[in-house]
């Protein structure tokens, strides 16, 4: 994950700011909120009546570069703890999903926060 997502008037964006991991099918979706947040930026500056600069890759960087970067290694985290599990034959998955397979609040609630993510 990129550090600075501007470079003089360069702003760097998708997959080159947030690549993830498959396993989350999420590297676009990013994309697509990361379109919604600067929209909103060039809309909000346009409004009152201000440049569109290399602020508004500034003012980018400072909204999403947090979101990015916890989510990036929550799927690291993931893949990391699948993969180590798969080493000792699921002996910690499988216990584990028993007991989450028998909680319908956390049921109901990683459904709603897979299909929103951290805008919940
Ligand atoms: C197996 C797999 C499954 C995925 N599933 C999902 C999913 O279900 N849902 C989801 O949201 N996302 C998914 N993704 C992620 C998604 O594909 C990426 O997030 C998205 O394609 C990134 O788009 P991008 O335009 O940022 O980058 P890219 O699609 O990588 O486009 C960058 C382009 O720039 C070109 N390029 C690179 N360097 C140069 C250069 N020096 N000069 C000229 N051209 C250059 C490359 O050839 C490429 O065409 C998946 C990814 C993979 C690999």
């Amino acid at each position: 994950m990129l550090r600075n997502y501007t470079h003089d008037n360069i702003l760097a964006f998708g997959d080159l700011i947030h690549r993830i991991h498959p396993l989350a099918g999420q590297g676009f979706n990013m994309t697509l909120r990361d379109i919604k947040i600067i929209s909103k930026i060039v809309d909000d500056k346009m409004l009152l009546g201000l440049p569109i600069d290399i602020s508004v890759g500034e003012n980018f960087q400072s909204s999403t570069r947090h979101l990015n970067y916890l989510y990036g290694k929550a799927i690291d985290g993931i893949y990391e703890f699948f993969r180590l599990d798969n080493n000792v034959n699921n002996i910690i998955s499988i216990p584990i999903f028993k007991i989450l397979n028998k909680n319908s609040s956390f049921k109901k609630y990683s459904n709603i926060f897979s299909d929103k993510g951290l805008n919940l």
